[in-house]
């Protein structure tokens, strides 16, 4: 294999984009998911336990001859949220129609929404926790007694008027379970959490897609691959593709283990996935403070980082490797994290359960 000496710049200027291992799509993605989104639940890689219990519930449906119950997918971006949506709609033969939590913006928006909806239909609403209030309270009648009201006029001369609709199913989906009210959380009743991904069903979807995309991927290739790819289909297609560049560029089309590893440390993710950002919140808790306990505010505010950004993207996988633990006053580097980065484990760690005891100090 030749060296990275002369890379052309596409690579460079591509590894300058912080978010390659983000879960969350990025304007590259917008294609390429929907070229490799599964269309059926027998092409829905992993998941198992989801993917029982969605089976179930259609059949009884179909039998039952009914609309779905209510759907609560949440989980990490880019672990197919969306995709099982719209695998549910293929699967019942019915209507999908899509949003988002910050899209319907006032009453008036979920009105025109929920009345183009017919019989069956699907509702997909991506980021649920994000609704407005006044939004999400319109939404209650609607999912519970399928009806809206509209009030007309204003004053005394005011009237209200009842719309029904049609039996519908409303599928939410949302990276932060917490944050999600208790009533809409009560209404939507099945709830199917989504996990990382192993490396051997991430190393499958990336087989999947590299011969959709007509990708060469040989030898430990794919393996490379899936152990940087933070358990998320996502970012295994954006790897992939970025790969892809790398390999037409440098070695003949072909993503074989020697490609991907170059083409990875080219990316600047190292052998567990992570890249400069994970790499910058952990030397922060380590270098600035001792390891921890540090608040989240703290720390985004350490890196000129969004708070939000860190808790949905970069912590959940952090927390999954077992380099980061959450306490009431704020997150704690663990020894596994000092391994990686090679860095003596000098600190008195104290156990979780006595940092609980402690004062409180953080909100998250
Ligand atoms: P989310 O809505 O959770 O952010 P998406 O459903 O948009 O995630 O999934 C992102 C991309 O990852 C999809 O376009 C699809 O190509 C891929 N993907 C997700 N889950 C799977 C899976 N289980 N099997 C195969 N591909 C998947």
């Amino acid at each position: 294999m030749s060296d990275t000496q002369g890379m052309p710049s596409t690579l460079h200027s591509l590894s300058a984009e912080r978010r390659v291992v983000s879960g969350k799509p990025i304007s590259e993605d917008m294609s390429v998911d929907l070229n490799l989104r599964p269309g059926r639940l027998s092409e829905f890689v992993g998941q198992k336990k989801v993917k029982d219990n969605l089976k179930i519930a259609i059949v009884a449906a179909q039998k039952r001859q009914e609309p779905l119950d209510h759907i609560l997918l949440h989980g990490p971006p880019g672990l197919g949220k969306t995709t099982l949506a719209y695998i549910i709609a293929a699967e019942m033969g019915v209507n999908i129609k899509v949003s988002s939590g910050p899209a319907i913006e006032r009453p008036g928006d979920l009105a025109a929404i929920l009345t183009n909806l017919r019989q069956g239909d699907i509702l997909f609403i991506d980021e649920v926790h994000r609704l407005s209030r006044i939004v999400e309270e319109k939404l209650y009648p609607a999912v519970e007694d399928f009806v809206f009201d509209i009030f007309l006029g204003k004053g005394p001369a005011a009237r209200s008027l009842r719309l029904n609709l049609p039996h519908f199913t409303l599928i939410g989906a949302t990276t932060r379970f917490a944050l999600l009210s208790p009533p809409l959380r009560d209404r939507l009743g099945a709830t199917y959490h989504l996990d990382f991904y192993d490396e051997l069903a991430i190393e499958k979807i990336l087989k999947r897609s590299s011969a959709i995309l007509k990708i060469p991927l040989e030898g430990e290739g794919p393996a490379q691959i899936a152990r940087r790819a933070r358990g998320t289909p996502r970012v295994a297609n954006r790897l992939l593709k970025r790969l892809r560049d790398y390999a037409q560029v440098k070695a003949n089309g072909v993503i074989t283990e020697e490609v991907a590893l170059v083409g990875l440390s080219e990316l600047e993710i190292d052998s567990v996935g992570l890249d400069e950002v994970d790499h910058k919140i952990l030397h922060t808790i380590i270098d600035k403070f001792d390891g921890g306990p540090v608040g989240l505010d703290t720390i985004a505010a350490s890196i000129s980082e969004d708070a939000d950004t860190i808790m949905d993207v970069y912590e959940p996988y952090l927390l999954q490797l077992g380099f980061l633990e959450r306490t009431p006053r704020g997150r704690v580097a663990t020894r596994l994290v000092y391994e990686h980065l090679g860095l003596p484990y000098k600190r008195d760690y104290r156990p979780q359960s006595q940092l609980w005891n402690q004062e409180q100090t953080s909100t998250y």
